[in-house]
């Protein structure tokens, strides 16, 4: 059975890049099961998607702990520990990272015991929006069991309803990635069957009951959250156009679900980028227009602030 796991940013299409290579090997001709794990949060937290594909009936279940493929859609998420993108890798994992960065760096960095291989799209700006479908198109080709007509095929199915621009564009990025990883064709094997015979069914704890005011939650710390730095989720920078600005700050300030837009003493809005995690909710409700979204790669290098 081939286990593969997707790890990026909500946003980064992780959700449908899972779904799409699920289709891919159904076309193929396998079983499936494909599944996202996300939280509450909006874009930018981190996101999982998981598929598993086999030529027999697939009995397991839940979350992928052994994996064949580990594929990173942003490598921001490689040393964060709350992401586990290393959770259960070995020297038969492949890990292919969307990065500009080399293979032979992250190998090194991550004392990694496997085969990586990074992504070749990862330094386009437009692959961002696209970081998911790259991902899947790099997927199919390191498993070296679906045909590129499959791939297309998949893409079509599940993103047809999006339009012809949109598809033709989907269509493009997976295809690239999946030529571009032609000499890494079937690098990915498939796992063995954990062994049985060591498993040891979980024992049961009965925790005591105890009264409401032991057991209820309270949550005595005031502005914790400021010491999370959310802005490392951020994949997209809103930056505002003091130009176009109309300081109806009520509007933005007030409609920011992370209130990381105050507003200055001459009324103009200004976001706190250690906190504003990218959801884009402030440009979406922006009457004039004021605010732009600017890949965070290409926000950092140029300075937008
Ligand atoms: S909603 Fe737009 S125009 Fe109004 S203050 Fe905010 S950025 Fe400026
Ligand atoms: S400033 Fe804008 S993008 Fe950032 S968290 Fe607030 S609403 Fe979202």
């Amino acid at each position: 059975m081939y286990r593969l796991r997707f790890h990026g940013r909500g946003g980064q299409g992780l959700k449908t890049a899972g779904r799409l290579l699920g289709t891919a090997f159904f076309l193929a001709g396998f079983e499936v099961q494909d599944a996202p794990r996300y939280g509450a949060e909006r874009r930018g937290a981190p996101i999982f998607a998981y598929v598993r594909a086999a030529r027999e009936p697939i009995r397991e279940r839940g979350i992928i702990r052994r994996p064949d493929l580990v594929m990173v859609a942003d490598d921001t998420l490689m040393t964060m520990p709350a992401a586990g993108v290393l959770a259960g890798v070995s020297e038969h994992t492949v890990l292919l990272v969307r990065s500009t960065t080399p293979p032979e760096i992250w190998r090194e960095r991550l004392k990694f015991p496997g085969l990586v291989l990074t992504c070749p799209q990862a330094g386009e700006a437009a692959a961002l929006r696209f970081a998911g479908t790259a991902g899947v198109g790099a997927a199919a080709r390191l498993v070296g069991v679906i045909p590129r007509e499959g791939l297309a095929e998949a893409v079509h199915l599940e993103l047809g309803h999006l339009g012809e621009d949109l598809v033709g564009k989907n269509l493009e990025v997976a295809l690239t990635a999946y030529d571009l990883m032609a000499p890494h064709a079937g690098c990915v094997r498939e796992g063995q069957e954990p062994p049985a015979a060591p498993y040891e069914s979980p024992g049961w704890i009965d925790p005591p009951f105890n009264d409401a005011d032991l057991s209820a939650p309270v949550i005595h710390g005031a502005a914790t959250s400021l010491l999370v730095p959310t802005g490392l989720w951020r994949t997209l920078r809103p930056v505002i156009d003091y130009h176009r600005c109309k300081r109806c700050a009520w509007i933005c300030s007030s409609l920011c679900p992370d209130g990381t837009i105050a507003v200055n003493p001459q009324g103009y809005p200004e976001i706190d980028y250690q906190h504003c995690k990218g959801c884009l909710v402030c440009l979406a409700s922006c009457p004039s227009h004021a605010i732009r979204a600017v890949p965070e790669p290409q926000a950092a290098a140029g300075g937008t602030l």
